[in-house]
C-alpha cells in the first residue's frame, strides 16, 4: 500500500477512535458498587448535574472535532499548503521569515474563524446555562479576543524560533530545538505571573489575618519558601476554582483564586494549598518540564527520519522540512502519535495527583477538610461522578472524585 493512503487511513482510525470515546464518555460507568460509593458522599441530583454538564452540546463537540479533522486533511492531502506558500513567497519577494510568519497568521485565521461558533456555544451560552459565567457579552468578546492575541503572540515568536533552528542548523536542529524548548518552558514559568496574568487578572498580595497566618504556618511545616501570596479575581470571569504556584527557589510565589476563598473554609484552603505544595515538595513541575524535552527529543527524530523517508517516496508535494508547508504533514504525525503519547502522559499526571494529596494529607492531618474539599470542588465545577473507565484511564489528568476521596479514607 502506498504511504499516502497508510497515513489517510491512520487519520481515519484516529477520527473514529475520537468519536468513539466521545460516545463511552457520553455513557459514563453506571456499576451498581460505584454508585453505591458515590451516594455516600453525594445524592443522586450531584450525579444528575455531573452527567448532565458533561453531556453538553454532545454532537457540536463531535461535529467541531471532525471539523477539525478535516481541516487538517485537507491541507495535508491537497496541495492547499503549497499553494499558500507559494502566493505568500510572491508578494514577499521571497522574504522566509516573512512568509514564515504570514503563513502561521493565514492557519491561525482559518482555525480562529472556523472556531469562533464553538467558543461561543460552549464559553459564552453554556456556560451561562450552567450558571457559571458571569461575563457579559461585551466582556465574553474582550477575553476571547484578548486570548487570542496571546495566542497569537507566543506563536509567532515560537514559529520564527523553530524555522531559524531548522533552517539556519540543518544538520543539529533534532538537539537543539528540544534545548530550545527547555529554556523557553523554563523562563515562561518565571514570566508567566509577570507578563500574562496581568492582561486576564487584577491580582493583589492577600490580607493579613487568620488565612494568611495558616498558609506562612503551612509553608514553614513544608520546609518550603515563598516570597508572595496573591489573590486574583477569577470571580469577575466565573465560579471555578483553583490555586496555583509559579516560579523557582525564592521566588515562589502562590495564587489564590478569590473564587476559593469565599466558597472553602480556611482549613479547606489549606489542604489545597497542601496539595500545591506536595507538587511541589516532589518535584512535579520540574519532571514534566523534563520529561517533555526528552518526548520533543524523540519527537524531533522521529520527524527528521519520517520527512526523509516520504520526501524520497515522492507521493507528497514536498519542499525542505524548514518550509512552512510541510507543518500541516508533520501536525498530522505529531496528532497521530499524541493519541498513544497523551494516555502515557495522563497517566504519570494521575500518579503525580496522588502523590500531591498525600502529601495534603501528611503536611495537614486534616482528612475530613481535604475529603470536604473534594465533594464541594466537584460540586461546585459540576464534575461527571461517574465517567467511564477507559475515558479515565486515557484522558483524565486528575483521578476520578470518588478515587480521591477513597484513597484519603484509606490514608494512614
Ligand atoms: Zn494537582
Amino acid at each position: 500500500m502506498k504511504f499516502r493512503k497508510i497515513l489517510f487511513v491512520l487519520l481515519i482510525l484516529q477520527v473514529l477512535f475520537t468519536v468513539g470515546m466521545k460516545f463511552l464518555s457520553y455513557i459514563g460507568d453506571d456499576s451498581p458498587e460505584l454508585q453505591t460509593h458515590i451516594l455516600k458522599y453525594f445524592t443522586q441530583s450531584d450525579i444528575e448535574k455531573g452527567i448532565e454538564y458533561g453531556r453538553r452540546g454532545f454532537f457540536v463537540r463531535i461535529f467541531s472535532q471532525i471539523i477539525d479533522f478535516i481541516i487538517l486533511g485537507l491541507f495535508v492531502f491537497t496541495s492547499l499548503a503549497n499553494r499558500i506558500e507559494n502566493y505568500l513567497e510572491k508578494i514577499t519577494n521571497n522574504r522566509y521569515y516573512a512568509v514564515v510568519v504570514l503563513f502561521f497568521l493565514v492557519f491561525s485565521l482559518i482555525e480562529f474563524i472556523l472556531s469562533i461558533p464553538f467558543q461561543f456555544y460552549f464559553g459564552y451560552i453554556l456556560e451561562h446555562q450552567f450558571g457559571f459565567s458571569k461575563m457579559t457579552f461585551i466582556e465574553w468578546v474582550i477575553y476571547t479576543a484578548k486570548s487570542a492575541l496571546v495566542g497569537v503572540g507566543f506563536g509567532i515568536v515560537i514559529a520564527l524560533a523553530a524555522a531559524f533552528t531548522l533552517k539556519t542548523f540543518q544538520k543539529t536542529w533534532k538537539y537543539l530545538l528540544p534545548i530550545g524548548s527547555l529554556s523557553l518552558s523554563l523562563i515562561f514559568s518565571i514570566l508567566y505571573p509577570i507578563l500574562i496574568t496581568p492582561i486576564f487578572y487584577d491580582y493583589k498580595p492577600i490580607e493579613e489575618g487568620t488565612l494568611k497566618t495558616k498558609i506562612v504556618a503551612l509553608c514553614e511545616t513544608a520546609k518550603i519558601q515563598v516570597e508572595d501570596v496573591y489573590v486574583i479575581n477569577e470571580s469577575k470571569y466565573s465560579g471555578h476554582t483553583n490555586a496555583y504556584f509559579t516560579g523557582w527557589g525564592n521566588n515562589r510565589k502562590i495564587f489564590l483564586y478569590d473564587t476559593l476563598i469565599k466558597n472553602h473554609t480556611e482549613e479547606e484552603v489549606i489542604s489545597v494549598l497542601g496539595h500545591e505544595i506536595g507538587h511541589w515538595t516532589h518535584n512535579h513541575q520540574l519532571t514534566s518540564i523534563l520529561g517533555s524535552t526528552i518526548e520533543i527529543f524523540l519527537l524531533c527524530l522521529i520527524l527528521g527520519f519520517f520527512f526523509e523517508f516520504v520526501k524520497k517516496g515522492n507521493e507528497f508535494i514536498l519542499k525542505e522540512i524548514y518550509s512552512p508547508s510541510s507543518l500541516p504533514l508533520l501536525f498530522l504525525v505529531i496528532s497521530i502519535l499524541g493519541t498513544f503519547t497523551s494516555p502515557i502522559w495522563n497517566t504519570i499526571n494521575r500518579y503525580q495527583e496522588i502523590q500531591a494529596d498525600k502529601e495534603a494529607l501528611i503536611l495537614t492531618n486534616d482528612k475530613k477538610s481535604f475529603i470536604d474539599t473534594e465533594i464541594k470542588m466537584a460540586r461546585d465545577n459540576k464534575s461527571r461522578l461517574n465517567p467511564h473507565p477507559w475515558v479515565v484511564n486515557l484522558y483524565y489528568s486528575h483521578p476520578k472524585t470518588i478515587d480521591r476521596i477513597l484513597m484519603a479514607e484509606d490514608f494512614k
